[in-house]
C-alpha cells in the first residue's frame, strides 16, 4: 500500500494535509482534535476529506 496524501477539513474549519495510511493519530492544527488515526492499514478520517494531492 503506498498511501496517499488527503487535504481534509477539521469541523473547526481549519485544512490540513493527512496521510492516508498514517501511522500515528494526527491532531488538528487549530483545535486539537484528532483529525485522523492509524486503523490497521488505512487511516480512519474524522474530517472532511477535500480530495488529494496527487490529482
Ligand atoms: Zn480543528
Amino acid at each position: 500500500m503506498a498511501g496517499k496524501y488527503l487535504k481534509v477539513k477539521c469541523k473547526c474549519g481549519n485544512e490540513q494535509v493527512v496521510f492516508s495510511h498514517t501511522t500515528s493519530v494526527v491532531k488538528c492544527t487549530g483545535c486539537k482534535e484528532p483529525l485522523a488515526h492509524p486503523a490497521g492499514g488505512t487511516a480512519v478520517i474524522h474530517g472532511e476529506v477535500l480530495g488529494d494531492l496527487d490529482s
